[in-house]
């Protein structure tokens, strides 16, 4: 492979990188890593430094790297037809047949697939399709969306109103007015510490229904949530929690979008997060593992009870006036049909069952027991470790002494071994691809422990 020695300067000089310290990057005072190939778990830098990559990317590429039946297909799609538009009942033989293999695969009471790029487009539409059902049935009063603090939905204006991070409303003038927040369900971070499990659940529904009432359940369309909390800290909900939450909503004709950007296609062990959880939602945001990241593609699925009320409002106004140029892209779905007949053709997704759960079992054997870890969590292929100064008063460490970065740095100084610093609080978060062995989990482990003993004793 050819070096160009200039790559380093071109890239500080040219490149606007997302979510990244612009002032830093630019100065040269950060790291910049170029990626060069890929295999299984390890991604390889153009210096030949190979790194075990602990979060599948942006916890995207499920199947695992340098997968040539997707790269394939790929190829060959794009030989054969690299793009036609899916506007006025165009489709592609690869965007009707992933539709229906998605479809097979997802909760009951679906009816139907649109597809976007990526997971912020995907849940933009979704609340475009939630606005114009509740026009449709005469509620034109009924439009605001509620979210949790520390859920992630995107960074687009809607998008990232929804996401209930700091960072991503700061100087953006967000959230919109349409978008409003409830609590997160995050039990380690509960504010009262003598609740019990089952009394934070019930406190959760509680304020969700507090919040309701003052903003009047005639303006309230929707509740959006990940079925485990992922970006906010990688948090699976307390036991009993959706069964609460959907008991409220279905109190005020309130719909339920699942987020499962993250959690679809079997990161959790099981193919959807909502059938893991028992969500009866109305609409189900899919994008990373749809495709395994190897091409970009996303989608809203919109249930059967949404669906009759679109059919009734294109009866009455015409076609739907929504779409992008690239929606159903036919290299994006081609890449999609085969990435789930591979999730399929290797049990994938019982993997990722198995090992996540033998990679949370270890993590817990290996630090349960530190006197500066809080919590450590997980679910699937979902694992976090969460640090605190003193565990017993469950004291927080200053956000500026940065322990989370620190610790996932040292994992890749000391072992090579990719972790991610989780964006508000000390945490760090694994999820890694589904075909993570069991000896890789132990690497990942060890890796964890080295570092935060070199960071913590
Ligand atoms: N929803 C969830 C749950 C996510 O985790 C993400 C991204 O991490 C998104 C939406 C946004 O997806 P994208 O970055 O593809 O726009």
């Amino acid at each position: 492979m050819l070096k160009n020695d200039q790559l380093d300067q071109w890239d500080r000089e040219n490149f606007f990188h997302p979510s990244t310290h612009l002032a830093q990057h630019a100065r040269g005072e950060s790291a910049n890593r170029v990626i060069r190939t890929a295999s299984g778990v390890h991604i390889e830098d153009r210096d030949g430094t190979k790194l075990l990559d602990a979060f599948a990317g942006l916890y995207c590429v499920n199947v695992g790297y340098g997968r040539q039946e997707i790269a394939q297909a790929i190829s060959d799609q794009a030989s054969e037809l690299a793009y036609y538009h899916s506007y006025v009942g165009h489709g592609t033989e690869a965007s009707i047949t992933l539709s229906k293999m998605i479809l097979d695969r997802a909760p009951d009471n679906m009816s139907k697939v649109y597809f976007g790029l990526g997971g912020s487009d995907a849940n933009e539409t979704n609340v475009k399709l939630v606005w114009y059902y509740n026009n449709i049935r005469g509620l034109p009063k009924k439009k605001k969306i509620i979210s949790r603090w520390r859920g992630y939905h995107g960074s687009g204006l809607v998008t990232g109103s929804l996401t209930g991070l700091e960072l991503f409303h700061k100087k953006f003038d967000l959230p919109v007015e349409q978008v409003t927040h409830t609590i997160a369900p995050d039990y380690f971070r509960r504010e009262d510490l003598s609740q019990s499990e089952s009394e934070f659940v019930a406190h959760c529904a509680s304020e969700l229904e507090a919040l309701i009432e003052r903003e009047g359940a005639d303006t309230i369309a929707a509740f959006i949530g990940e079925p485990v909390l992922g970006t906010g800290g990688i948090v699976p909900p307390p036991a009993g929690y959706w069964e609460a939450i959907q008991a409220v909503l279905n109190k005020h004709d309130i719909l339920l979008i699942a987020d499962e950007v993250v959690t679809g296609f079997g990161r959790l062990g099981s193919m959807f997060g909502s059938d893991h959880y028992g969500l009866k939602p109305d609409l189900i945001t899919i994008a990373k593992g749809l495709t395994s990241a190897y091409a970009p593609l996303s989608g809203s699925i919109v249930g059967e009870k949404m669906w009759k009320v679109l059919e009734q409002g294109t009866d009455e106004n015409g076609p739907i006036g929504h779409g992008w140029t690239y929606s159903a892209h036919p290299i994006g779905a081609a890449a999609g049909v085969a990435n789930l007949n591979l999730l399929d053709k290797l049990g994938l997704v019982a993997n990722a069952g198995n090992v996540g759960t033998y990679l949370n079992q270890q993590m817990k054997a290996a630090l349960g027991d530190h006197p500066n870890v809080g919590d450590i969590r997980g679910e699937g292929m979902l694992c976090a470790v969460e640090f605190v100064e003193d565990r017993d008063g469950r004291k927080f460490f200053d956000p500026a002494k940065k322990i989370g970065p620190q610790v996932s740095t040292k994992m890749l100084e000391q072992d090579r071994v990719i972790a991610r610093a989780m964006p508000q609080g000390d945490i760090i978060g694994f999820a890694p691809p589904f075909c993570l062995t069991r000896e890789e989990a132990d690497k990942i482990v060890g890796a964890t422990q080295r570092a935060v003993e070199a960071v913590l004793s």
